[in-house]
């Protein structure tokens, strides 16, 4: 390590100091170190605690100097997406050791009693939040909710056993793909003849009487299609949402749904942790092949720490999920994300034709906007401008092109009119 190194051979060190960045935060460091090192009179015990020192006193000036929030742009990406800006400003004020402990929560062990306390209280406001049955875990897992399209079929069905998918999306389809490997799933319904832009009314759907579940993707993230109430499954069948993109979005009746399952990035944290709320019941049952990582009894015996879990996500969820109980709760989150998505819609279809949404009105997401100029040849343009003005990462997504505003719970009703603002004020330019 540098330390080690510096102790036993400044001359070394020397050299290490003299690569091409004098300023790197590594050549700082050790140049200190050094500095330290060659006043002789120092015992070896004072060194190492004037070198802490010296250290903290560094990094917190380098905090002094870091962009406040007039710097921060609003920013419209699908995911990982905008934090709430308390939040990253809480993370940055314990990022260097956290809470008295004397260590970030990046160099803690996952078995430690501070650790323990993180993930804990990140559970529990999650269950307070989102008002989680005892009946059900929550499981705090790695590989994304894409790794969930196979885990959810290895671990509640047999090779042979039917399920349905309900596909209003390209995420829907990748799910339903990926289940092809693990068990026999039936395409119930899907909207791809109509570009993703419908959610099937429930009393068409033909369900299969022996499926183990139907799956369907809350919020097509990509198409801008959400479900606004949930299907009933025939023969006390189990619901199985993909709630990636409008996870913590508005209240759910958890109840509902034999299994849940969310990537963090959008809604709740950064990427690098996929939370699943899954029934007890269900677990226990995973196919032989299953891998150890994907089984969910395994992690739910060991509390999400059969191995190393994503610490730092873990603790930036838990973050978020303080800071939106301190906002009111899920209730409060969706008459916020109502009134943005209202103001946005509105702007589209006020607009005379200029810009559209092709998502039927009444499945429009609240989550994420996809809308096209009638002249596509300006798509670009606004595109361009938008960024040159702060707002950043509309672009649609590469499969379906346009613009996409995605609008998740952090994004702030002045980002949201500050968009519109310039929506209009494009149009009244290229009308
Ligand atoms: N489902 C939905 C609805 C998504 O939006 C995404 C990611 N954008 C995924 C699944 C895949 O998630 P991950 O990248 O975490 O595997």
């Amino acid at each position: 390590s540098p330390h080690s190194l510096l102790l036993q051979n400044p001359k070394e060190a020397k050299i290490l100091v003299n690569n091409k960045n004098p300023n790197s935060f590594t050549n700082l460091i050790k140049k200190q170190n050094l500095n330290l090192i060659t006043k002789k009179n120092l015992n070896f015990t004072s060194r190492i605690h004037a070198s802490a020192a010296t250290t903290q006193t560094q990094i917190q000036n380098q905090t002094q100097t870091k962009p406040d929030s007039s710097d921060r742009v609003f920013n419209f990406a699908a995911g990982p997406a905008t934090l709430p800006e308390a939040v990253l400003k809480k993370a940055q004020s314990e990022l260097y050791t956290w809470r008295g402990s004397g260590m970030s929560v990046m160099e803690m062990s996952h078995r430690g009693k501070e650790f323990t306390s993180i993930i804990e209280k990140a559970e529990s406001d999650l269950r307070t939040l989102l008002d989680i049955p005892t009946e059900y875990s929550v499981l705090f897992l790695q590989g994304g909710a894409t790794t969930q399209f196979a885990s959810i079929p290895l671990n509640l069905c047999k090779p042979d056993d039917a399920v349905d998918y309900v596909v209003t999306g390209s995420w829907g389809d990748k799910a339903f793909k990926e289940a092809q490997k693990y068990c026999k799933p039936k395409l119930i319904w899907s909207g791809k003849s109509e570009k993703y832009t419908k959610i099937p009314a429930f009393q068409d759907l033909e369900m299969s009487p022996e499926a183990k579940y139907l799956h369907i993707c809350a919020n097509e993230t990509i198409h801008g299609v959400e479900f606004k109430e949930y299907p009933v499954v025939i023969n006390g069948g189990l619901l199985v949402a993909d709630m990636s993109s409008n996870f913590c979005s508005k209240p759910v009746d958890v109840s509902k749904f034999g299994l849940i399952y969310a990537g963090a990035q959008k809604n709740v944290g950064p990427s690098g942790v996929t939370i699943v709320i899954v029934r007890k019941d269900l677990i226990g049952n995973a196919q032989e092949i299953t891998p150890v990582m994907l089984d969910y009894k395994i992690h739910d015996d060991n509390k999400s720490l059969y191995n190393t879990p994503p610490c730092y996500c873990i603790y930036m969820c838990g973050l978020v999920f303080d800071y939106l109980l301190e906002q009111g709760g899920l209730v409060e989150v969706e008459k916020r994300n109502k009134k943005k998505a209202e103001i946005l819609y509105n702007a589209i279809d006020e607009s005379k034709g200029f810009y559209k949404c092709p998502v039927e009105k009444s499945v429009r997401s609240l989550m994420n906007v996809p809308f096209t100029l009638e002249k596509s040849e300006l798509e670009g343009e606004f595109i361009k401008e938008a960024a040159k003005d702060n707002m950043v990462q509309l672009k649609g997504h590469r499969s379906v092109g346009g613009m996409r505003a995605s609008i998740y719970n952090a994004m702030p009703l002045a980002g949201v009119e500050k968009l519109v603002a310039f929506m209009k004020d494009f149009q009244a330019r290229h009308a």
